[in-house]
């Protein structure tokens, strides 16, 4: 309200003359303009049109008395009240009472002391100017606290409710009625009763703006949950309280509905820190995890590792079945991952954040407080194994297996990203020491890929030098138990190292693409074997060639077949192609005319090492080959193993059930054997049959099963 000193009005209602004549005078004095009525009546109109701002009343008054025209003006008004003094006869309290009856605001008595009276009717209106003025105010504050959504308080020193006003859009968590004249601690939770306590009282001291946040369960039953599902977090909603001192002893508190708000935050946070495919972290939180163990490993002085885990077939998942089954394994894969390592000794500490996927197929472990590197090789170990059970997908039963790399700190690096990155090269070198594999990332890790450079140069000689050299394995008919085949298994005598694995070489060629020659080599030499160990009147003896996927994608792969068999005359039957499942999942049409090419020529072909690659049974039988063999790993355990055992089972009773032949390979035991025999096995395979050999020795072998078939 404008408070420029303007000048006021005042309504004179006497019927005395004098009397008025006395007032106005009274008022000029005190700088106020006097507006005169002779009798009530007169009163009434002249409020109505002069408005003035103070009223000066006699109250015997002929016909209308001072008493009803009181009454009557404050009638009239709806908002603001014009201070009314009225002019008493005398001291007499009745008069006094029903002036402040009829609504005066003041009275003065006669005789009149003249220059108290301007006085008088100066501070009346003064009083009555700030009385508007708050008034306005108030209205004012009411308006705001109207517009605004949040619910308001006032409270005492002592934590007790003075006022509680429900804000509109405020989730009615409280009602007012439960709040005025309590205790902050008979309202909330202890917990927040006490820290909006503490909160209170600082503001007391410091008269500065407080604020807490909170979170309160919303009243009602708990929602059900459904089988199968996570319980969800029972209904809540947050707040935030805002708190300022109004007075040496009180505060005025504002609380907001912030639910809206923390779940926008929640929704941030989890688009920057989490995969939205599977909901576990992302790499970015990944790091912070990473960088913060780092950080408490160094204060304590204690070591941790990061495992780096990769799928060994997933490529060939998305290219083969499509996106959105890579997609539904990603997420299976990261549902076992948790389960994994929740139900982990070591991993005891929030284990869902130290889980992450990298992106891709990729995903990482971090294994805090390692006491052992073991630990950390046993936790692999077991990501492993939980990795090669099959994946029963919506119309898909997938196998998959995984790689993984571990490094250490602090022995393999003193950073998070030298970490990963260590991980993440010995995940590449368990891959190629023939996948399905777990390393630990070490410093001789670098030269053995320094090493592995030197190999490289030798293997290019190799072919040229005759270092490779060819061993065969007998494959045993289990019901006759006679050899009906060998498999040809490639040695190289190295010059310096001695005799070096296929599994180290292997890849190796494969990376170079030297598998293209030395497999050639190796086919033409075992096809010129086998011709040799043929003899007339006897029963053939069929020779196995491995083949790796590169060969099998090289376009003159068919022609080479043909020319070795037409070279060295062996009928096209008595070759068999081991092929992995990896290779035929590689690009299925191009497969196809491959596999058609080879079945034209009339070549055995085998499935090799299956159950380590991805397949599911009814995807393989589109490629129609005449034998599958099972990889070593599930019979190693046998007959102990009873999960591994009825893997084995199943798998013979499927092939038998696509009418394949089924080869059981690493058979080391005569346990295994009769336990193989009685699944109904076909063929077996293995160190307990005999051991792959010279051809001298394969000759022998030969020669004294002809002469036991002859006795
Ligand atoms: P593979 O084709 O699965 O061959 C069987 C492997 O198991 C051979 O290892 C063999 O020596 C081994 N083995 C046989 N019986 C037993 C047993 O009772 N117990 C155990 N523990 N192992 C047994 P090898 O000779 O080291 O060959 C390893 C792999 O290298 C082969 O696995 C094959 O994938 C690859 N390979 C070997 N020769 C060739 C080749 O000429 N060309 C290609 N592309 N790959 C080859
Ligand atoms: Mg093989
Ligand atoms: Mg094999």
């Amino acid at each position: 309200m404008a408070t420029s000193p303007k000048r006021g009005r005042v309504l004179v209602a006497d019927d005395d003359p004098t009397m008025r004549l006395l007032m106005l005078e009274m008022l000029a004095q005190v700088g106020l303009d006097g507006i005169e009525a002779e009798d009530g009546l007169q009163a009434v109109a002249s409020f109505q049109s002069a408005t003035p701002d103070l009223v000066l009343l006699d109250v015997d008054m002929p016909g209308m008395d001072g008493f009803s025209v009181c009454r009557a003006i404050r009638k009239l008004e709806t908002t603001a009240s014009v201070p009314i003094i009225m002019v008493t006869g005398g001291d007499e309290l009745e008069s006094v009472t029903r002036a402040y009856e009829a609504g005066a605001t003041d009275f003065v008595s006669k005789p009149i002391n003249w220059p108290i009276l301007g006085h008088r009717v100066l501070y009346v209106l003064r009083a009555s100017d700030a009385i508007s003025r708050l008034r306005i105010a108030d209205a004012q504050h009411r308006a705001v606290l109207a517009a605004i959504p949040d619910t308001f308080f006032r409270m005492n020193k002592d934590g007790y409710y003075l006022d509680y006003e429900q804000g509109h859009e405020a989730s009615s968590v409280f009602a007012t009625d439960i709040c005025v004249g309590r205790h902050l601690s008979q309202v909330l939770p202890a917990d927040i009763a006490g820290h909006m306590m503490e909160q209170v009282r600082a503001v007391l001291d410091t008269q500065h703006i407080r604020s807490l946040d909170y979170e309160l369960p919303l009243p009602g039953p708990a929602p059900r949950v459904r089988q199968g599902e996570h319980p969800a977090p029972p209904p809540s909603r947050h707040f935030e309280a805002r708190l300022v001192a109004t007075g040496p002893d009180e505060v005025l508190g504002l609380v907001r509905d912030i639910s809206e708000r923390k779940r926008s935050e929640e929704q941030i946070r989890r688009l920057a820190y989490c995969d939205s495919l599977t909901g576990i972290p992302n790499r970015q939180a990944f790091l912070e995890t990473l960088e913060a163990e780092l950080a408490r490993s160094r204060k304590a002085n204690k070591k941790f590792a990061v495992l780096f885990m990769d799928l060994d077939a997933f490529k060939r998942v998305n290219d083969t079945l499509g996106h959105h089954v890579g997609d539904e394994l990603l997420q299976a894969v990261a549902e076992r991952l948790c389960e994994t390592i929740r139900y982990g000794d070591l991993v005891s500490r929030s284990p869902a954040n130290n889980l992450a996927r990298l992106g891709g197929d990729e995903f990482t472990i971090l294994i805090p407080e390692l006491e052992r590197v073991e630990d950390a090789l046993n936790v692999a170990h077991r990501v492993k194994e939980a990795m090669r059970q099959p994946f029963d997908l919506l119309e898909h039963e997938i196998f998959v297996t995984a790689s993984i790399g571990i490094s250490l700190y602090p022995e393999d690096g003193e950073d998070c990203n030298s970490l990963l990155k260590y991980a993440d090269t010995a995940m590449y070198h368990a891959k190629n020491c023939g996948k399905n594999n777990a390393k630990l990332y070490s410093s001789s890790l670098t030269m053995q890929i320094m090493s592995h450079v030197k190999l490289e140069v030798g293997l290019r000689k190799a072919l040229q030098n005759d270092e490779l050299y060819l061993l065969y394995q007998p494959q045993i008919d289990v019901p006759s138990a006679r050899i009906v085949g060998f498999e040809a298994l490639v040695r190289w005598r190295h010059p310096e190292r001695g005799v070096i694995s296929p599994t180290e070489f292997i890849p190796l060629a494969e990376e170079t693409g030297l598998i293209v020659p030395i497999g050639e080599w190796v086919l033409r030499s075992a096809c010129q074997q086998a011709m040799a160990w043929q003899q007339p009147g006897k029963p053939p003896v069929r020779v196995a060639v491995n083949l790796s996927a590169k060969q099998f994608k090289d376009e003159n792969l068919t022609q080479s077949v043909i020319s070795a068999l037409h070279d060295t005359g062996l009928p096209p039957e008595l070759l068999e192609l081991e092929l992995t499942e990896g290779t035929l999942m590689d690009d299925a049409r191009a497969t196809m005319s491959t596999l058609e090419q080879l079945r034209a020529i009339g070549v055995y072909l085998s499935i090799d090492d299956f159950g380590t690659g991805y397949s599911s049974m009814n995807y393989l039988k589109r490629f129609d080959v005449r034998a599958l063999k099972i990889d070593k790993s599930f019979i190693s355990g046998l007959p102990l193993d009873s999960e591994n055992a009825a893997i084995t089972r199943a798998i013979i009773a499927m092939a038998h059930g696509l009418k394949m032949v089924v080869v059981a390979e690493g058979v080391e035991t005569d346990a295994q054997l009769v336990l193989l025999e009685q699944y109904g096995c076909d063929m077996v395979q293995g160190y307990y049959l005999g051991h792959p050999s010279p051809p001298d020795t394969i000759h022998r072998m030969l020669a004294n099963q002809c002469a036991l078939a002859m006795t």
